[in-house]
């Protein structure tokens, strides 16, 4: 049982540096609800919000819509996530109305295989 929705809390959205950065935007995580309660399994949120220091050292865009609690990184739980949440993508590709984006199975420099995840967030309507 989550505090903002059914299923999400807002620690779970807080950023990963252990900063204490938590303003998850709740329409966001409304949203996010919608598509937990199509699928009917568990969303692993990877990453909500994020302070100016995470979001670069994660990479992040410098306007990125992490930094405004307005985004997250997920995937989805369990043995046949991964191809389960590359079927749920081309759906929510066309449906999903502010940015979206679906990042496939990838290896790492170091070897480490990470594992599929999707952006989506509730800014402008972009795919990249
Ligand atoms: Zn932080
Ligand atoms: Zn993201």
């Amino acid at each position: 049982m989550g505090d903002i929705t059914e299923n999400f809390s807002r620690k779970e959205f807080s950023c990963r540096c252990g900063c204490g950065k938590q303003d998850i935007d709740e329409r966001l995580v409304n949203r996010l609800q919608l598509v937990r309660d199509i699928v009917g399994i568990p969303i692993k949120v990877n990453s909500g919000c994020r302070c100016i220091s995470h979001n670069t050292k994660s990479g992040g865009a410098s306007e990125s819509y992490h930094l405004l609690g307005l985004a997250s990184d997920w995937c989805l739980e369990g043995e046949d996530g991964d191809s389960l949440l590359e079927k749920l993508c081309t759906k929510l590709i066309n449906n999903w109305s502010g940015g979206f984006h679906f990042y496939p199975e990838k290896t790492l420099p170091n070897g480490i295989i990470q594992h599929p995840f999707c952006h989506c967030d509730i800014g402008r309507r972009r795919r990249w």
